[in-house]
């Protein structure tokens, strides 16, 4: 096996946090007139640099290949929606961003976020490399957008053109840059002088506590924690002035920076308050990292398990929710169509597929009604109260809910 360094510091990386196998790309999903044809796979390994505590994946694929015609649509989810109009709101009503401000949101995905500012009459500009998706927010949405990917090159570009950013944003998209350095520094060309950024990412500290190993796949190259993202942002003129928490994708951070000298944004206790509760977590100590795998693993028995079981009463058992982490899930656990019937997902442009590498079928919700299995495996575990709510259903024929993580349990 050859060397291996870490992404933000170059560290020689000897520590594993956890070996998920190999994987397929976790939104390669197949069309059926594929379905006869091999698939690549590419190690799921997860590493922890012992310097800076970036945990961190190797980057195996292009994000040209990974992200140039990206399967995922932000608006299908009605939770994330109100999570992206609560934050425009935030934004005009407690930091001043109003019709003056220029808004630029990196991975603007299909204006799910944009339309609100816009509807406000706040310029925004969208950036966002699959072209499929942003083709959306153009056509549908009105919203302008660089289909491009995101970093010093592109930052440069805007600002020779006279545009800066006054509220620059990026909501999942830390976590989905290989090069994280340029990726920072570009965000420190394109900030205005007096303007600040926010960025959303699942928190490492919730992956460890709450064993979410199936967040972790190819697209996702970094697993953040403040004390890590402080280091990098620091390194590139960034000071963090603020965070808060949000239970968005089974635990977020959102992180309020600016330039180092701004005088505009005091940082604020809420910084050296997480700090601490990272440190109280361990987050600071090589062995809470390398002792992850032992922990999953738990979790993979207790699945298997559970559904064996079912399957030894002659139970029927669907899945729901074809979303990146469920496929993670499906394959390290090893659970295909000898355990689930099919995977129902409400987005059309994933129903009549497979699922890559367990190759189960992908359908409408409407079958569930239909079919009337009697345990519905909740894949997006983040979302379930949503779901349960959606497919109350269920209920109707004594249908029963599985949550896989933290633990399994049966609703
Ligand atoms: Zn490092």
């Amino acid at each position: 096996m050859g060397e291996h360094h870490c992404r933000f510091c170059n560290t020689k990386l000897t520590h594993t946090m956890i070996d998920l196998g190999m994987s397929p790309l976790a939104n390669s999903y197949i069309p059926l007139d594929k379905a006869e044809l091999g698939q690549m796979t590419y190690p799921l390994y997860v590493r922890v640099c012992d310097k800076c505590f970036l945990v961190q994946l190797e980057t195996f694929e292009s994000p040209q290949d990974i992200f140039g015609d990206y399967a995922y649509f932000s608006s299908y989810s009605p939770g994330w929606l109100a999570h992206a109009k609560a934050y425009t709101e935030k934004m005009m009503q407690e930091y001043g961003v109003g019709n003056e401000s220029q808004v630029i949101e990196i991975a603007s995905n299909d204006g799910y976020l944009l339309q609100y500012f816009k509807e406000k009459n706040v310029p925004v500009l969208g950036i966002e490399p699959a072209g499929n998706v942003a083709k959306v927010a153009v056509e549908e949405k009105g919203i302008e957008t660089i289909v491009e990917f995101f970093g010093t090159k592109l930052a440069s570009r805007l600002v020779a053109e006279g545009r800066r950013a006054d509220l620059l944003l990026g909501n999942n998209v830390l976590a989905h840059v290989p090069d994280i350095n340029d990726f920072v520094e570009g965000m420190h060309i394109l900030l205005a002088e007096e303007g600040f950024l926010t960025m959303e990412f699942p928190h490492v500290m919730n992956l460890i506590e709450q064993v979410q190993f199936d967040t972790i796949y190819h697209e996702h190259f970094s697993y953040l924690s403040l004390y890590t993202v402080q280091q990098i942002f620091a390194s590139h003129g960034l000071r963090i002035f603020h965070v808060e928490t949000y239970p968005t994708h089974g635990g977020s951070l959102r992180i309020y920076a600016c330039h180092e000298k701004s005088s505009r944004h005091a940082t604020r206790e809420s910084v050296a308050e997480m700090l601490g509760q990272e440190k109280a977590h361990g987050l600071q100590e090589l062995s809470t990292y390398t002792s992850f795998s032992e922990r999953a693993k738990t979790v993979k028995y207790d699945l298997l398990s559970a559904l064996i079981q079912y399957k030894r009463e002659g139970k029927r058992i669907a899945g729901y929710g074809a979303a990146a982490k469920g496929n993670t899930l499906l394959n390290y656990c090893g659970i295909g169509t000898e355990f689930l019937d099919f995977v129902a997902d409400k987005s059309p442009h994933k129903q009549g597929t497979l699922l890559p590498g367990s190759r189960i079928p992908v359908v409408s919700p409407d079958e569930i009604k239909k079919s009337r299995p009697d345990y519905v495996l909740i894949l997006p575990w983040n979302l379930t109260e949503e779901i349960m709510g959606e497919l109350s259903y269920v209920r109707d024929w004594d249908g029963k809910f599985l949550i896989p993580i933290p633990d399994v349990r049966v609703l």
